[in-house]
This record gives C-alpha cells, structure tokens and sequence, in this order.
C-alpha cells in the first residue's frame, strides 16, 4: 500500500510513470478481486483494474466501507483506468489515465454538482490515501476519487 499522496503533475508522473512509456497499460494496470460487488451500468462486477501500486489503497477504502456497513451508499461504479483527458480540457489527461482514480454513484453525484458522499465515506477513501473531488477548488468532480493531490 503506497502511504505518500502525490501533489502535483510531476510527483504523479515520478510515482506512478509516464503516460508516454511504452505499453504503459501492460507495465502498469493490473486486476484487482473487489472486498464486495459494485454495480457497472447495472452489471454485478467483482473485479476492477489499477495502477499496481495502489491496488491495496483501493482495497482498504472498499474493504473499510464494508466494514463500517456504508456499501449502499457506495454501489454503483463507472471505471478507474481510462485513458483520456479530463472533461472540457483536452492538454490535460485526466488521472484516470493513471489508473489511480475512481469514479463512484455517477448518478448521484455528477460532474460540477454541489451534492456530496458522506462525510463517512469521503474519511474511509481520505484514510486510504485518496483526495476527493468533491473538494476540487473549481469544478467540483463528487463521484471522483483520486490518488494525488494538486491536479
Ligand atoms: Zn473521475
């Protein structure tokens, strides 16, 4: 489990690599068993891909929803690794790309919305080293979660 959040573009590209290495997905994402089901587009899934090097942040923060008894809060799914750039700013890949954010309840909580996770929940992810979007200073992003500070 990586203890130190990346702040800022190049700390993120020193930890977890540069998008132009070759056959970045193949080096870097790799699968992980979800501590319990998410919902993708109504499909039951019970595996997900990441960066290698979080796949047991990933884990905690699951695992520590479970444990608190908070997975209906936190149920539906819409992806971590995807390369692309971040909605509206095509300079800039989105830190999906990475494989090292996730986006939760997309329905509930859509891009530039004010509604927000719990404060339970946004603790739970925040304990495992993630920074929510929900508290991004511009465009507030509250079904994201990422692995970095600072982008
Ligand atoms: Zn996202």
């Amino acid at each position: 489990m990586l203890a130190e959040t990346p702040v800022g573009l190049d700390e993120i590209i020193y930890t977890f690599g540069s998008l132009d290495t070759p056959d970045f997905e193949a080096r870097y994402i790799v699968p992980f068993d979800l501590p319990y089901p998410l919902f993708y587009e109504g499909n039951k899934v019970s595996r997900s891909r990441c960066h290698y090097l979080i796949v047991e942040n990933f884990q905690k923060a699951f695992q520590d929803i479970r444990t608190a008894g908070l997975q209906d809060q936190v149920r539906n799914y819409a992806g971590i690794y995807d390369r692309r750039p971040i909605r509206g700013q095509n300079a800039h890949p989105s830190t999906h790309s990475w494989g090292i954010a996730i986006d939760l309840e997309p329905e509930k909580y859509p891009l530039g919305s004010s509604k927000r996770f719990s404060d339970e929940v946004v603790q739970i992810f925040e304990n495992a080293g993630f920074f929510y979007g929900g508290d991004f200073k511009s465009r507030k992003d509250p079904m994201h979660f990422q692995f970095c500070k600072g982008y």
